[in-house]
């Protein structure tokens, strides 16, 4: 980019143009630089310890649920993605290609992984004999690479950092009910720690993941009304199982195929996070993932300085050891810029000392979401400002809850979609008949896609928006990232 140097003055208004908001925000705030590849990007220290703060959290979860990380290779030879039929299908047009290395051309392409189930499965035959060795519960940690033809920072990306879980079962009840914890996991997730409200369902067959027989998903709403896939999960089947031969001896000693899962989250939330709860003035960091929760400004004039950044040194450490993300700015600078700056970064809880506070033996707190000012005892400090990082989590949650509800819209025909696309937007709600064909319709006529078919639908529709037949399914509509 020719103008990466070139600082953003003005963060444009939401209102005004929210994709353009976004970027303003992503740059000010410096989360991340673009590279000189097209669509990747680099992610900058705050941007990574977003990411990072997610990884522990989900990190923990996976753990809890019996899985082990482990590590696989990033280059996948050219015949495992022959093997399965749909996968190569979908995946191929997406794919960067090794063809030479170490200055020879290399007899087999190698293709950069955009997800690992080949190379996975190849390995699953190897370790996998008996059902002794079942279930197999695998997460990797890793980078991926899918040549996509929009990008959009951390959204989509041409590579990604993301965790793909990988397990093997004996049978389709266990497979199955692995894909939906990890669903569930997912949800508490992104609903507990990054405080965006989801919409937990299933994906509809043309939306599925290549290779799949069945894919879940939670979406997201932005902002501006438009969905965010914030993770999948998939049963598999004995796809990938029969491709690669993951066969065991079961209990009655007969060779069976093992059904398989897989599931992921990608640095996508990132963008999910940042377009759910900033505002004009920039980022709102959920407290739970926040590089930096609590900012702590001395006040007041130079000849009280030293005795206040002193005692703001003291509570600093208090919080420190009590293991919040705290930082000090006692940078030369106005208060008034530093609120601004760490307001415009999104940080949760701004913290203010001066003089008078010191005299009074007290503190003040002050919350990014709602801007309310707390006064509070310093011999309290610690205590309150954990409440209050809890408290704005929930305030976080709960406005982009009651957002997301205002904006699912109960509809009868394409017109009606059409018109709430055009003026309220959000996401529609309408029956379906389950014909691939009246969804390609949709797409054709409103640029708007099936979300999922969603588990809890506010209401039941009877029948098709499209052709009017009898709904199969109520399914959640909208365009997204
Ligand atoms: P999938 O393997 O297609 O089910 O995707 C796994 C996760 O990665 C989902 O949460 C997707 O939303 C996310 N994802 C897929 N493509 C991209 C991309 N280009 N950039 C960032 N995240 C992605």
């Amino acid at each position: 980019m020719s103008n990466e140097k070139q600082a953003v003055k003005e963060i444009t208004p939401q209102a005004e143009d929210f994709s353009k908001w976004y970027l303003d925000v992503i740059k000010k705030a410096d989360l991340m630089s673009y590279s000189p590849v097209r669509g990747c990007i680099v992610f900058k220290p705050d941007g990574y310890e977003i990411w990072e703060n997610c990884q522990r959290e989900l990190d923990r979860r996976f753990k809890e649920t019996g899985h082990r990380n482990a590590y696989f290779p990033l280059f996948i030879p050219e015949s495992f993605f022959q093997k399965e039929k749909e996968h190569v299908e979908g995946f191929n047009p997406e794919l960067p290609w090794v063809t030479e290395a170490g200055g020879e051309k290399l007899e087999e392409r190698l293709a950069i992984r955009p997800t690992s189930e080949t190379m996975i499965g190849h390995m699953y035959a190897e370790w996998i004999n008996s059902y002794r060795d079942l279930p197999l519960l695998i997460n990797q940690w890793a980078n991926v690479v899918r040549w996509e033809k929009r990008t959009l920072p951390f959204l989509r990306t041409s590579e990604f950092l993301w965790q793909e879980g990988h397990t093997a079962h004996e049978d389709e009840a266990d497979a199955r009910r692995e894909t939906l914890q990890m669903l569930d996991v997912y949800t508490d997730f992104v609903e507990n720690v990054l405080a965006i409200p989801v919409i937990k369902g299933q994906k509809t067959p043309s939306e599925k993941f290549a290779g799949a027989v069945d894919t879940y998903s939670i979406e997201a709403m932005m902002k501006d009304g438009k969905a965010v896939q914030a993770g999948t999960s998939h049963y598999m089947g004995t796809n990938f199982a029969v491709a690669f031969d993951i066969k065991y001896l079961n209990r009655e000693n007969k060779h069976e195929f093992a059904h398989t899962t897989s599931w992921g989250v990608s640095t996508r939330l990132i963008g999910a996070l940042i377009m759910v709860h900033g505002d004009d003035r920039g980022l709102v960091m959920p407290p739970k993932v926040a590089p930096t929760q609590v900012i702590m400004i001395p006040i007041g004039p130079p000849k009280t300085r030293e005795q206040v950044v002193g005692r703001i040194d003291e509570l600093f450490a208090e919080l420190k050891k009590a293991g919040v993300r705290v930082r000090v700015d006692d940078r030369d600078q106005s208060p008034g810029w530093k609120f601004n700056e760490h307001e415009m970064r999104g940080v949760p809880i701004r913290v203010e000392l001066g003089p008078r506070d010191m005299e009074a033996g007290q503190v003040v707190l002050v919350s990014r979401v709602t801007g309310e000012k707390k006064t509070v005892a310093q011999a309290d400090f610690v205590s309150e400002v954990q409440a209050l990082l809890e408290q704005i989590h929930t305030d976080m949650y709960e406005k982009a809850k009651t957002f997301l509800h205002e904006h699912i819209t109960p509809i009868d025909t394409l017109d009606e979609f059409r018109t709430l696309l055009e003026n309220k937007g959000g996401f529609g709600l309408a029956g379906w008949c389950g014909s691939a064909a009246c969804e390609e319709h949709v797409k054709e006529q409103t640029k708007g896609t099936s979300r999922n078919i969603p588990f809890e639908p506010a209401v039941r529709k009877e029948t098709c928006f499209v052709c009017g037949e009898a709904a199969k399914h109520t399914v959640v509509w909208g365009r997204s990232y």
